[in-house]
């Protein structure tokens, strides 16, 4: 995809905030609790390898992504660590990843079988065993077929049962009954397990922060190193996290609108008075949605609203006067004390920041800061 490097709009990366909110989480665990960094979707949309070399910086000793693709790209790009890819890889491709020296999930006993079918020579698959404790995505349900694959892979010698692991679905929110009933089932599960792999982890950024006695002795630390609080406005953080992306670009075209006159696809928008109004180069196509008509942008420590559809490559503003084409404009992040943060972005578009920040295209140019 071509990136726009000729264009005023950026995702600026700051990787002192993502080192900072690694190194404090890191700082609070317990002696001998390995933080995997979880860069799946190119680093939330911060920049996969880019995340990652802060990450090893910041104490990180292994990551963790969602698919085969994205270990891949890490060890091209030269890590060493561990990498644990989380979703289902086709068993197919068990010879690739071990030769890769790449952690699969398991969650059958039949994908372990097949898998072994793939496995060429000498080749040994390091696996971590999915434990569905009522996140209801992937994993074994029930115990018994837990001792069934841990007995299968005692007996082969094409595997490595390097992990066991869970997924908490409410790790996040003030009331704890689920995720205590989640941890009650992990329990059980652990009753019958015979031998501990190297890692046994349970924590997503949301469990390591608020349920930390349970971590076992290896976290996969996601949204949290990106400065975003994983429950929203629910819970508050042990420690200050940092956001690192913003969003900025430059007023393109600024012009004076008539009174009467509408704005963008549809002329949603009528000016009720002569008003002045700023072009921006960035729309939908860049992953700033459609659905943001009527949210704002900050000038010059003002708030400005955006005005008429959202393009799919450009927005219109609403300014208080006239200002100069080439205007620094701020869409995600601080502007003179005043901030529009992804949490806002997302409120707006009644979704999660998650979705925001990994939903920023390729499209928009990345530079990082600090
Ligand atoms: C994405 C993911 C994480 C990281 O979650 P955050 O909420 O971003 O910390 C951890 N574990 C699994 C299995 C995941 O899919």
């Amino acid at each position: 995809m071509t990136i726009g490097i000729h264009r005023p709009t950026q995702l600026v990366i700051n990787r002192a905030a993502i080192y900072h909110n690694i190194a404090t989480e890191k700082s609070r665990l317990k002696p001998g609790v390995e933080l995997f960094q979880v860069v799946k979707a190119n680093g939330y949309g911060h920049g996969i390898v880019e995340v990652a070399t802060v990450a090893e910086r910041a104490g990180a000793t292994g990551f963790c992504v969602a698919i085969l693709d994205e270990a891949l790209t890490l060890r091209d790009a030269g890590f060493k660590q561990p990498i644990l890819v989380l979703g289902i890889t086709e068993p197919q491709y068990a010879d690739l990843m071990a030769t890769n020296r790449i952690s699969a999930t398991v969650g059958s006993i039949d994908w372990l079988k097949e898998a072994a079918n793939y496995l060429t020579g000498d080749n040994q698959l390091a696996v971590h065993i999915a434990l569905d404790t009522g996140m209801g995505r992937i994993g074994f349900q029930y115990p018994e077929e837990l001792r069934t694959a841990t007995e299968y892979l005692e007996s082969s010698s094409q595997f490595n049962f390097e992990g066991i692991f869970t997924h908490f679905s409410k790790a996040d929110a003030a009331d704890t009954a689920y995720f205590q009933h989640q941890l009650a089932r992990w329990q059980a599960f652990m009753a019958v397990l015979p031998v501990r792999p190297k890692y046994v982890h349970v924590s997503n950024s949301a469990t390591s922060l608020w349920h930390d006695a349970c971590n076992g002795n290896m976290i996969r630390y996601g949204v949290a190193a990106y400065g975003l609080n994983p429950s929203g406005v629910e819970l508050t953080p042990p420690f200050e996290l940092q956001p690192a992306m913003s969003l900025t670009t430059k007023m393109v075209f600024v012009k004076k609108l008539p009174k009467g006159y509408s704005v963008s696809y549809g002329a949603t928008y009528t000016a009720q008075q002569d008003e002045w109004v700023a072009t921006l180069p960035i729309g939908y196509a860049d992953g700033y949605e459609r659905r943001l008509q009527g949210f704002h942008v900050l000038v010059d420590a003002n708030y400005c609203d955006i005005i008429g559809r959202v393009c799919m490559d450009q927005l219109m503003i609403r300014l208080p006067h006239e200002y100069p084409v080439g205007t620094e404009v701020t869409m995600i992040g601080e502007d003179h004390g005043k901030t529009i943060s992804l949490q806002d972005v997302a409120d707006y578009c009644g979704t999660i920041h998650y979705e925001i920040a990994c939903g920023f295209t390729e499209r928009l140019n990345r530079t990082y800061i600090n």
